[in-house]
């Protein structure tokens, strides 16, 4: 089954396949946890089919092989912390070689921001010099950080999640149900938020919300919720935000600048996570004392 909010992009790579439009190079754009993996993983197991079918049949040996994660022709770069040279150089390689099912060839790289500037400089011959039915995919939530000689020569897909509804319907065919903090807060991200709420030790909210009453209430210092939450500070200050936001419907007048300040200062704040070498810490010490003196003035 193609993720809901998935469909329409599938169906678009279909149709160009079926018309041998299907460009051999395609960046898939879209933050984690929408679901870019599965949707290579989906179509790739289409293009490797046996069959003479636009889906693939489940039956095949080629489908077969690609149910049980070992087909010959599906290659997966899936890099811990950076993607080196010799990591293409070996996909391609692999790629370059003849197809063992006589199909096509997929070639999956995930994460596809974190290749070193000289392997995606060694990826680029692959993507010059196109060889029938072979396809490349890469993925990545950070399209900036691509080389413009790399995206230049692939087709750019995004991947977005159109309507919250859409999740919610999703979750609730899932057999879970949604915590609406936590929607509000992830339903653009539907695969990381089902990750949330199925495993309970993952879901650090209510401890969050806890802990910062324990704040608001004198009983806790801003310093040792830091320390405590040091790990998921970003998970923290998207919590923060989602608080003031509704903090700031239920103030009257008088008390929204405060808020509002606050507001922006978070927003700032949560820019700035996103740097190299920030200090976290003490970013999210910095966000605290803002909302605590914006509470004290409301
Ligand atoms: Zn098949």
């Amino acid at each position: 089954m193609v993720l809901p909010w998935l469909v329409e992009t599938y169906s678009q790579l279909t149709t160009s396949r079926n018309n041998n439009t299907l460009h051999h190079a395609i960046i898939l754009h879209g933050k984690e946890g929408v679901g870019k993996q599965l949707l290579v993983e989906q179509f790739a197991q289409d293009l490797l089919c046996q069959q003479d079918s636009s889906t693939a049949c489940g039956q095949c040996k080629s489908c077969q092989l690609f149910l049980a994660q070992s087909h010959p022709d599906f290659h997966k770069v899936v890099p811990e912390n950076q993607i080196g040279v010799d990591d293409i150089r070996a996909a391609t390689n692999r790629l370059n070689s003849a197809s063992h099912q006589m199909q096509a060839k997929v070639l999956m790289i995930t994460s596809a921001h974190k290749m070193t500037v000289a392997a995606a400089n060694s990826l680029l011959k692959t993507l010059e010099e196109p060889t029938a039915k072979t396809y490349l995919f890469l993925l990545t939530d950070k399209m900036d950080s691509l080389l413009p000689t790399i995206k230049s020569r692939c087709h750019k897909q995004n991947l977005g999640v159109a309507k919250r509804a859409l999740v919610e319907q999703w979750l609730q065919s899932e057999g879970i149900t949604a915590d609406p903090i936590l929607l509000d807060l992830y339903w653009y991200r539907p695969l990381y938020l089902k990750r949330l709420l199925s495993d309970p030790d993952a879901n650090q909210l209510k401890d969050i919300e806890q802990d910062f009453d324990s704040v608001l209430a004198g009983q806790l210092t801003t310093l040792a919720f830091t320390d405590k939450y040091l790990e998921c500070v970003d998970l923290c200050l998207e919590w923060l935000q989602l608080y003031f936001s509704e903090q700031m419907k239920g103030c009257d007048v008088q008390n929204q600048d405060a808020h509002w300040e606050a507001h922006i200062q978070l927003t700032q704040l949560s820019r700035q996570l996103a740097l190299p070498g920030v200090n976290k810490s003490l970013l999210l010490n910095q966000a605290l004392s803002a909302l605590l003196e914006a509470v004290k003035q409301s």
